[in-house]
């Protein structure tokens, strides 16, 4: 990567287009403009339409007017242009990773990680477009033929977070173009711009008019209330809080509007006392610090086996406490900032909770001085089952150790929460960990690895972290429907079914 100057950073801001996309237009907000800020100084890096209900209708209206032309546009070149799409993503590397640090804090070099991450779901799922099929049965009493085939649900609302700027969108607008389904994406405020680079190179590669287009709002409820209740959206496909999910279902039963619902977690991370200890404190340290604790996928509970509990802890805490906290564009920078001042005073509150229910801060225990909203990477000890963080998600950079004693114990403490995103175990011990896997309440595990994203693989949750699966061959299956036909090969002898 060139060296990162301020002009450089300037020219990365300027090239991104600042309006919403609609119907293949760029074009203001009825709204306005609203600012998007650098966490790491507090400081606006520009300033982008602000969307009105109306504007958001205007872009439904655009992916149902483009709906069935694209539903039947031939498969290979919907993946050819995700393919393309793919390509430049890949070609601009470094320009997106810098857009993704400025807005969202992130070190430069997991920037390139999630934009290398986010490119490959459009690979993934160029190779998919082709590969949609049905069957051909005949009915059990041999008199009727079955047919089944799978179509786009039709026109999608994708809304997406701030902590994976790029790539919660890539999960979401790789399958849909594949499935042949338009879309209105609404990205986070706070982190709009890699999604707005990402629809200008969609609009570089051929994708026809209409089919993605993008809108930005600092009125989030209202403008999304207003899509969620229109008729002629078929599919809501929601990353986010659990909160605002729940929420989204509620609006989502006055239309019965089919759901993908990706929501948060409360990983547990168990460490059996077999396990290969660097190992698992290196697993810990990525499941933990990636994104600066800010994933729904970080470990938000790490249980340890009391006899190497201290030992887990203590080798935990002098990795945290080497690593080098700033803004992402710098040099050797491995923690950035949380997104904003409110999430920081969150993150040190559940901190303080725990301080003050007997919990020992090994290293870190505080918000960092000075501008930008730092938090030093934080082990805490001795943490009380009544502890805040040990049933809320956490969301920065703050691990929780916790003893335990056996297999059960370990099961009761992971399952005993509302989420289920992912776990993550250590254990040397292969029939100790199948029988683990089996009973942890969870949609997806990590054996011995601190990473278990893949788009390869079919990522989501069960209970309050929502469901639907986005990756893998399941990642397409939430854009389409299925159709079934009953043939009658011998029209004149219709018989009863049998
Ligand atoms: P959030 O507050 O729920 O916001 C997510 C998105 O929903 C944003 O685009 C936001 O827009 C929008 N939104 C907010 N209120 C809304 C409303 N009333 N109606 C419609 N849309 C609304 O979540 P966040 O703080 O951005 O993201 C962090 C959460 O996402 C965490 O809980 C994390 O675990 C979860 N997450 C889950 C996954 C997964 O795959 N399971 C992946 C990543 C993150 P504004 O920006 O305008 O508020």
């Amino acid at each position: 990567m060139t060296t990162i100057t301020q002009t450089l950073e300037q020219q990365v801001i300027g090239s991104v287009p600042v309006q919403l996309y609609i119907a293949g237009e760029w074009q203001g907000g009825a709204n306005g403009t609203l600012a998007v800020e650098d966490p790491a100084t507090g400081e606006a890096l520009t300033e982008i339409a602000d969307a009105s209900p109306e504007d958001a209708t205007a872009a439904l209206d655009a992916a149902v007017a483009a709906a069935e032309q694209w539903a039947s546009h031939p498969p290979r070149e919907r993946g050819e242009i995700l393919r393309r799409a793919y390509e430049t993503i890949i070609d601009r590397a470094d320009e997106l990773a810098l857009l993704m640090t400025l807005e969202m804090g992130k070190p430069i070099s997991e920037s390139r990680g999630e934009v290398l991450y986010a490119a490959e779901f459009l690979r993934w799922f160029s190779e998919e477009a082709v590969r949609i099929d049905g069957r051909y049965a005949v009915s059990p009493n041999g008199q009727m033929r079955l047919l089944t085939m799978r179509q786009p649900v039709g026109p999608c609302l994708l809304i997406t977070p701030w902590n994976f700027p790029l790539a919660m969108g890539t999960r979401k607008i790789g399958p849909a173009i594949a499935a042949g389904c338009t879309m209105v994406v609404k990205p986070a405020k706070q982190t709009p711009l890699s999604m707005l680079a990402l629809a200008s190179i969609f609009e570089d590669v051929g994708l026809p008019a209409g089919v993605l287009n993008l809108i930005t709002t600092n009125s989030a409820g209202p403008t999304m209330a207003t899509l969620i209740a229109d008729r002629r959206l078929r599919k809501l496909s929601f990353t986010g809080s659990t909160e605002i999910g729940r929420e989204l279902m509620q609006q989502a039963s006055g239309t019965l509007l089919r759901l993908s619902m990706e929501l948060g977690g409360n990983a547990p991370f168990i460490v059996f006392d077999d396990a290969d200890l660097n190992a698992a404190v290196e697993g810990a340290v990525l499941a933990k610090m990636r994104n600066m604790g800010e994933a729904c996928t970080a470990a938000n509970r790490l249980y340890a086996q009391r006899e190497i509990a201290d030992e887990f802890a203590s080798r935990l805490a002098e990795r945290l406490g080497s690593m080098k906290v700033g803004r992402g564009t710098e040099e050797g920078v491995q923690v950035g900032p949380m997104i904003d001042g409110i999430q920081r005073a969150k993150v040190d509150e559940l901190v303080q909770d725990a301080v003050g229910r007997g919990a020992r801060a090994l290293v870190g225990g505080a918000a960092l001085d000075g501008a930008g909203y730092f938090y030093e990477p934080t082990v805490l000890a001795d943490v009380q089952a009544s502890s805040k963080l040990l049933t809320e998600e956490i969301f920065g950079p703050v691990a929780p150790v916790v003893a335990f004693d056996t297999e059960d114990d370990a099961v009761a403490r992971a399952n005993d929460t509302e989420y289920g995103l992912v776990a993550y175990l250590y254990t040397s011990n292969l029939s100790r960990g199948l029988r683990m896997i089996e009973r942890l309440e969870t949609g997806m595990v990590g054996l011995n690895t601190g990473l278990v994203s893949n788009p390869a693989a079919p990522f989501g949750g069960v209970k309050q972290s929502g469901f639907g699966r986005e990756g893998g061959p399941e990642g397409i299956d939430e854009y389409l429907a299925t159709k079934y036909v009953a043939i009658n090969p011998t029209p004149g002898e219709e018989k009863r079914p049998g």
